[in-house]
């Protein structure tokens, strides 16, 4: 190992001024390209610091043979040397090698990125070796930035940061088909007398569920600690093959005592426009990259968003636009459907041409905790709409009345005895109260110009998928 300490490529790049030419260096990674002459070789080796490589050039005198053959595209190497001004076009400076060490070799033969432009869909099927792409490197750089924008948009405005748990004891969270949890025998499962799973023998005596939502027990949170966020995975066992929904995603939920619905919508669009615009101020280098490669409109589009107020109407003032369209939609419309992604977009990309956020929604279609409107049909539910994605986050205010809560519980033959703590929230101090759902990853979708939720996350799980 050198003795010198390693700077990043990311610090080298942004600050050779500051370090000086002629300063020695240590850097370390991965090598993408090696070209050169009989004389001469020039490396690019990149650290996952910043999308940019840096350029080793060794001059081949210098070097043994052997150790120059080892270093190939997909090697890893520690390099000391010289920072020097880049004679070529592209780079500011570059290091002229004075020690090479090889950590990692990679066979030329079978490194799978040996060539640069796979396809996103081949990508997939290595997604152990993906990170090693410009491509991947730029989302998951993004993804970072946006979870600590994330934590520090509702630390400095004192939300509290809560962990719900990720196994649960309710199967009527009512947001998804569950994934079970159990450790029974699966060869050999223990029956009641009746002929039913005998769950008081499993684990934790009774069936449990991976969270598809964090937000019941949130709800609680928020009704101590006033404002409170979650930030975790959920899980959605729905068979849905789309490039819009995972099994296994990340989900941002606050739950804020006090609001009503108008300063939940408020919330959301001041939330989300922040995300962005960090993003915009700390990911310049990866948007422009993502913008070049994938989706010549991505960085105009992050601007219009925030440059916009977003516009707001009722379900219902949906329906008979959309009505009213002469749009042929695969799924027709009218009032009490649950509305499409291609109803969605049609609103935001071709009628309002800008977010929408929606409300009002007909009570049938939405979760039994949403407040009830006067009107007995509605209840004041709150869908974010984006542009290419459809909706990005789903909220409400909640019903706070014990009776109403409870009697729409009975209407729709939830087990009281998987809600009775749920209830009790309404029972004791009660509040008006309010919170929504960010999906994590249509977030990123949208900030990066991805087409498919698989690829802006380390790991997708989907239907028939769990390689890596
Ligand atoms: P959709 O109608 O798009 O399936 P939903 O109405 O089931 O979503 P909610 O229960 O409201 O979703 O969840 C809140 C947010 O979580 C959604 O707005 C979306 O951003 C995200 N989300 C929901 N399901 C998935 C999924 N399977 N994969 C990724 N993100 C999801
Ligand atoms: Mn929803």
């Amino acid at each position: 190992m050198s003795e010198l300490k390693r700077t990043k490529i990311e610090h080298i790049l942004k600050n050779h001024s500051q370090l000086g030419i002629g300063k020695t260096l240590n850097i370390r990674g991965w090598v993408r390209t090696k070209r050169g002459n009989k004389n001469v070789v020039f490396i690019a080796v990149n650290d996952g610091s910043i999308i940019h490589s840096i350029q080793v050039v060794a001059d081949l005198a210098d070097f043994d043979e052997e150790l120059m053959k080892l270093v190939t595209t997909g090697s890893c190497i520690s390099v000391t040397g010289t920072l020097v001004e880049s004679p070529g076009s592209g780079q500011a400076v570059e290091i002229h090698a004075k020690e090479i060490e090889v950590y990692g070799t990679a066979d030329t033969e079978t490194y799978p990125l040996q060539k640069k432009g796979h396809t996103l869909e081949f990508l997939r099927e290595i997604a152990h070796l993906r990170p090693r792409t410009n491509t991947f490197g730029a989302v998951f750089r993004i993804r970072h930035h946006v979870a600590f924008a994330i934590h520090k948009y509702f630390n400095d405005r004192g939300f509290y940061y809560l962990h719900t748990p990720i196994i649960t004891g309710s199967d009527a969270e009512g947001a998804g088909a569950m994934f079970h949890v159990t450790t029974l025998d699966l060869n050999n499962i223990p029956k009641t007398e009746e002929g039913h799973v005998n769950f008081g023998e499993d684990f934790f005596g009774k069936s449990t569920n991976l969270t598809v939502s964090g937000q019941l027990e949130g709800e609680l949170g928020a009704m101590a600690l006033s404002e409170i966020y979650t930030f975790g995975p959920t899980f959605r066992a729905e068979n849905s093959n789309t490039p819009r929904h995972l099994a296994e995603f990340w989900m941002i939920e606050p739950e804020m005592a006090f609001y009503d619905i108008t300063d939940n919508m408020d919330l959301a669009e001041d939330f989300v426009k922040y995300i962005i615009r960090y993003v915009l101020d700390h990911c310049f280098d990866d948007l422009e990259f993502l913008q070049k490669m994938y989706d010549n409109e991505l960085i105009p589009r992050l601007n219009f968003v925030i440059e916009n107020k977003f516009e707001k109407l009722a379900y219902t003032e949906a329906i008979e636009i959309l009505t009213a369209s002469g749009q042929k939609f695969e799924f027709p419309v009218s009032w009490g459907i649950d509305l499409q992604a291609e109803h969605e977009r049609y609103l935001v990309e071709k009628h309002f041409k800008k977010p929408v956020i929606l409300t009002d929604y007909p009570k049938d279609i939405k979760a039994f905790y949403m407040k009830q409107n006067d009107d007995g049909k509605t209840v004041r539910a709150m869908d974010v709409l984006f542009p290419r994605i459809g909706e990005i986050i789903g909220g409400s205010q909640r019903e706070e009345s014990y009776e109403k809560l409870h009697s729409r519980i009975a209407e729709l033959g939830i087990p009281e005895k998987d809600m009775w703590w749920y209830l009790e929230t309404r029972k004791f101090g009660t509040a008006p109260h309010s919170g929504f759902g960010l999906g994590f990853e249509r977030m990123i979708l949208f900030l990066t110009g991805m087409a498919n939720i698989r690829d802006v996350i380390p790991f997708p799980r989907t239907p028939q998928n769990a390689e890596f």
